[in-house]
């Protein structure tokens, strides 16, 4: 099909076989009444389960699935970078694969981009089944960004949303590595609109983010948007500094006009490991940056693709 499809959906996959054939279903069901040529492109980030034979099953009986595939297990944000390099549409709407994106309410998105839009935020209101932990986390790594940022991100911003072909250029352009991608779309601009809406549980099987990628991805999110962190470093020292200083002044006060000496020993030893561990954390927290930009300057190619299927 050599005709540009005016919609693509990208849907990146990592061991979903158990959901892919009602997601397939459900987003039939939502997309031929909407009576606009449309393509599915799954990007399968180096499943291990049945997936991809799956996706090309399903390819092989419906023109408008297309497919590529990892070499290997790259990671959320990657497999929808790889999704929005590869779509042809002149919007792009990208979503999870689990059905906790419900396709349900593409004919929403695809009415606000008709309106102007050019992204289509989708706002969470309630995940059925979410971990109280997550939440918890989840909005104080919100709260964490907007005070240290400067991008706007909503909170519950979830990465379900369509992107007009402009905006989908614009991020080509941006070949960063780490890829906080509710960041960068915040970062853009561009006429935003959000869209309320429930999210679902996962239909099948297990979220993919474990705690340790979890946290990687906050880590990420905040360094890709923020030089907080470093600066956070100096004002300490600042405050570590002026303090000491009116020790000083106080310990030689005591000396010159009395008779006594300030005792010592354990606030000795407390200031210097003390001190000790703050210079330790901050020098990771350098570390973190300057691996950021270790690996910018390698500049290996943000992605590996091993197979396609209409592409
Ligand atoms: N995913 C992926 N690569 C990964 C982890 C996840 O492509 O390394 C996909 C996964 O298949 C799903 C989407 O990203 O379609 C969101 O993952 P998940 O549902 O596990 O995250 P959660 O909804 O729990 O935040
Ligand atoms: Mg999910």
């Amino acid at each position: 099909m050599d005709v540009k499809p005016k919609l693509s959906l990208v849907i990146p996959v990592f061991n979903e076989v158990a959901n892919l054939f009602v997601l397939y279903d459900r987003l039939g069901a939502v997309l031929k009444p909407l009576g606009v040529s449309y393509e599915i492109i799954f990007v399968d980030d180096g499943s291990t389960d049945n997936s991809w034979a799956f996706i090309s099953e399903l390819a092989k009986n419906d023109q408008q699935v297309r497919a590529l595939s990892f070499s290997r297990n790259f990671g959320h944000m990657l497999a929808l970078t790889a999704g929005l390099d590869a779509a042809h549409g002149e919007a792009v709407i990208t979503l999870d694969a689990d059905l906790q994106h419900p396709p349900e309410l593409i004919p929403e998105l695809v009415r606000a981009w008709q309106n102007g839009a050019e992204i289509v935020n989708s706002v969470r209101q309630d995940t059925v089944g979410a971990g109280i932990f997550k939440k918890v986390a989840a909005d104080f790594f919100y709260w964490l960004m907007a005070r240290l940022t400067k991008i706007n991100l909503p909170a519950n911003a979830a990465d379900y949303r369509l992107l007009d072909r402009k905006v989908v250029e614009t991020l080509k352009e941006m070949k960063e590595r780490s890829r906080f991608l509710r960041g960068l779309i915040s970062w853009v601009g561009y006429k935003q609109e959000h869209i309320p809406y429930q999210a679902a549980a996962r239909f099948s099987g297990r979220t993919k983010y474990s705690f340790s990628k979890m946290l990687a991805f906050a880590v990420d999110g905040l360094a890709s948007f923020s030089p907080f962190p470093l600066r956070l470093a100096t004002y300490l020292g600042l405050l570590g500094s002026f303090s000491s200083f009116l020790y000083i002044i106080y310990a030689i006060c005591v000396h010159l006009f009395t008779s006594q000496t300030i005792p010592g020993w354990t606030s000795v030893l407390v200031a210097v490991l003390f001190l000790g561990g703050v210079q330790l954390i901050f020098l990771g927290v350098i570390g973190e940056y300057l691996s950021r930009v270790f690996d910018e300057v390698k500049a290996r190619p943000l992605y590996i693709v091993s197979r396609k299927i209409g592409l």
